[in-house]
């Protein structure tokens, strides 16, 4: 049996920050996964050019039972700390959108820089794990032989996209030790319509629509996209993380409308409702809602101000009861997983379990769109590999 300082369980992006800084400081890092090569959600991620951080995370951007819980980690490695890692390799990259930094290239520019990192570390891939014994140390048994280690780091990820080598085993190993897990559902997947509503809206996959999205209390202003399904773009992806099945979403199809504005606007006067909408809307959209609610598509002089004003109100605050989110399927990211409850914030380690850390997605830490996800990787990665 060989015998380490650290094994982690998972080389994808939290695992291979853990190895790179445990084998900064000298550790004996064997890094263990069931996958051919590591780190497989990096490479597809953000579309192939991973969004590998957000410069304005704050733990307001993470969903965790409790939200402080993130603050140590994200305060010991920030997402400037990481930026400062790429910058060493020469990664060129670009600032989409409100500090979510993109590789300007490839997605495979941040693997290789995290492989690069960790090459001290022994990598034993296509590794099958099916047993974890706890003694005096940590015995991990797999199809390639056992291992022992003074440390376990379990970094397996969630359930989303099971073809990219998505297991529950996470949520095993905390059972095993008695650990909550706050049951897995998928999240940033966007949202399956229910039977009504699908009925008016099938037909127009494909369309996209600028629009104001609200759940609970949060508010996205961004492009929606039907989908044969239901709902998907980057709004309903952002609304999905804090949806539960009980929720209602609501929608403004028309954000940018002011009523008093328009509806005294006489060059306005003479045209059709669906015209008028048109300005507004995507034209199969409209003609949707029209049949959906029976508006009466009359010129606006020939319609009654409630009864205008009514319709506005109606898109203004539309109402849609989602079945559920898509699934795992087509989740970004799996949300809940192990309680923090059960870790130390500053380290990750697993307070009933000495030397057993929790790090990265399998935890009840899950980050909005934008790198966040990736951030908290980093962050609860480092902070796990400076203990170990
Ligand atoms: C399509 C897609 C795009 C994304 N884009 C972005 C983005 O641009 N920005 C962002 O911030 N986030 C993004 N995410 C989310 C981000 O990829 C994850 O949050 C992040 O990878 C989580 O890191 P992790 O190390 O915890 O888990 P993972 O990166 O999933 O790594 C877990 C590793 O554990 C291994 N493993 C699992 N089970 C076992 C087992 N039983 N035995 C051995 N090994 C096992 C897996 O093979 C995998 O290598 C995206 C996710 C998806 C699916």
């Amino acid at each position: 049996m060989s015998n380490y300082d650290v094994i982690i369980i998972g080389a994808g992006a939290a695992g291979l920050m853990c190895a790179r800084v445990a084998t900064a400081l000298g550790k004996n890092v064997l890094v263990i996964d069931h996958n051919e090569k590591p780190g497989r959600k990096i490479i597809i991620s953000g579309g192939g050019r991973c969004n590998f951080t957000n410069l304005n995370a704050t733990y307001e951007n993470y969903l965790c039972k409790n939200q402080h819980f993130v603050k140590s980690a994200l305060a010991q490695y920030t997402p400037y700390d990481f930026l400062d890692m790429v910058g060493k390799y020469k990664i060129k990259y670009f600032d989409k959108q409100y500090g979510a930094l993109f590789c300007q290239n490839s997605s495979q520019e941040i693997l290789n820089m995290l492989l690069q990192e960790c090459s001290k570390a022994k990598f034993q891939m296509n590794c099958k794990t099916s047993k974890i014994i706890k003694s005096d140390c940590f015995e991990v048994a797999t199809n390639l032989g056992n291992f022992k280690a003074n440390s376990l780091v379990v970094a397996t990820g969630g359930l989303s996209i099971a073809k990219l080598g998505a297991t529950g085993f996470g949520y095993d190993i905390a059972r095993q030790f008695n650990l909550k897990v706050i049951p897995p559902k998928p999240a940033l997947d966007g949202f399956k319509l229910n039977k009504d509503d699908l009925k008016y809206f099938y037909d127009l996959a494909g369309v996209s629509s600028n629009i104001l999205i609200s759940i609970k209390h949060k508010i996205y202003k961004e492009p929606i996209l039907f989908t044969h399904q239901g709902l998907s773009g980057p709004a309903s992806l952002k609304a999905s993380l804090y949806f539960d099945e009980t929720d209602i979403i609501k929608i403004n199809w028309l954000p940018d409308f002011s009523l008093n504005d328009s509806f005294y606007d006489t060059n306005n006067l003479n045209i059709k409702l669906e015209n008028f909408l048109n300005l507004h809307l995507p034209k199969r959209l409209t003609a949707a809602l029209i049949d959906k609610h029976n508006f009466k598509n009359l010129k606006l002089n020939e319609l009654k101000r409630k009864y205008f004003s009514d319709i506005i109100n109606l898109l203004q605050n539309y109402e849609v009861k989602p079945v559920s989110t898509i699934g795992y399927q087509k989740a970004e990211v799996t949300k809940f997983g192990v309680d923090t409850d059960e870790l130390y914030s500053n380290s990750m380690e697993v307070k009933s379990v000495k030397g057993l850390y929790f790090i990265g997605e399998v935890v009840d830490v899950t980050g909005e769109l934008g790198g966040y996800n990736f951030q908290w990787a980093w962050s609860s990665g480092y902070v796990a590999g400076l203990n170990v």
